[in-house]
């Protein structure tokens, strides 16, 4: 059975989406992936199959209800340990470690809210993982579902061109990467770095090693902090 997403969704006209392009859609086809979008709308109650309710204690929106998820939840579940995450601005950050987690395993169950999100209950019940794609707020959570995905399927063997364009990549050594150039040696009266056209491969290494510890102090003091720590917890064991 190759790599599978199952998708809990309102809209599951969304899948794939633009999944089903470029080297994920290529994947599809090959069947080194499989999507399977399942609507949450029949689990729904009543002639309209109501899936949402009014937030207990007031306030603004609606919110899914716990045993409409939950019934869904077990007509998708799947026997073969894949996770079942909920996608959420209040969850934890996703990383390209979860990412290579959920890559190596079966596959993932998402789930995606809509409203206010999903009656905390069945999270709990069901010990969902509940992961962020950033800090900002979507409308639903199938863009975020979209995002997660993409980061998995160009993981899968066989997808990405070049085994090494996913060893040297950001956050693959916990830094971001090196810049980027190509020809022409000089555009718009840039010139690309003198030591990336000299051949001296030891030199190149050691420059983008540079580079890519001075683009992570500057822009992600987070990242950079964490990548100190490791460093000297790492030579300290080392010594
Ligand atoms: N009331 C929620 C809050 O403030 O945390 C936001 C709900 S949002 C309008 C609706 C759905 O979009 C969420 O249930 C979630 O599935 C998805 N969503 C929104 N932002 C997200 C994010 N940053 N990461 C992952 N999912 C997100």
């Amino acid at each position: 059975m190759s790599w599978t997403a199952t998708i809990l969704t309102l809209f599951p006209d969304m899948f794939p989406g633009p999944l089903g392009q470029s080297l994920a859609g290529k994947a599809l086809d090959a069947g080194s992936w499989h999507c399977d979008a399942r609507d949450l709308r029949p689990f729904g109650l009543g002639r309209h199959n109501t899936v949402d309710d009014t937030p207990c204690g007031g306030g603004a929106g609606m919110v899914m209800r716990p045993d409409v998820v939950d019934a869904a939840l077990a007509a998708v579940s799947r026997d073969d340990g894949a996770p079942c995450v909920y996608l959420t601005p209040r969850g934890r950050p996703l990383t390209q470690a979860d990412i290579r987690r959920y890559a190596t395993g079966p596959g993932v169950t998402l789930l995606c809210g809509r409203y206010e999100g999903v009656d905390e209950r069945v999270l709990e019940a069901r010990a969902i993982e509940q992961v962020s794609i950033g800090d900002y707020v979507l409308s639903g959570g199938e863009t975020a579902a979209l995002v997660l995905l993409d980061a998995c399927v160009r993981l899968l063997p066989g997808v990405m061109g070049s085994a090494e364009s996913g060893v040297e990549e950001s956050f693959s050594d916990g830094l971001l990467e090196y810049p980027h150039y190509t020809r022409p040696a000089e555009w718009d009266g840039r010139a690309v770095p003198d030591v990336l056209l000299s051949g001296n491969h030891a030199a190149i290494s050691r420059w983008r090693r540079e580079q890519s510890e001075r683009v992570t102090r500057e822009r992600r003091p987070d990242l950079w902090a964490a990548h100190l720590s490791n460093t000297t917890r790492s030579s300290v064991q080392e010594g």
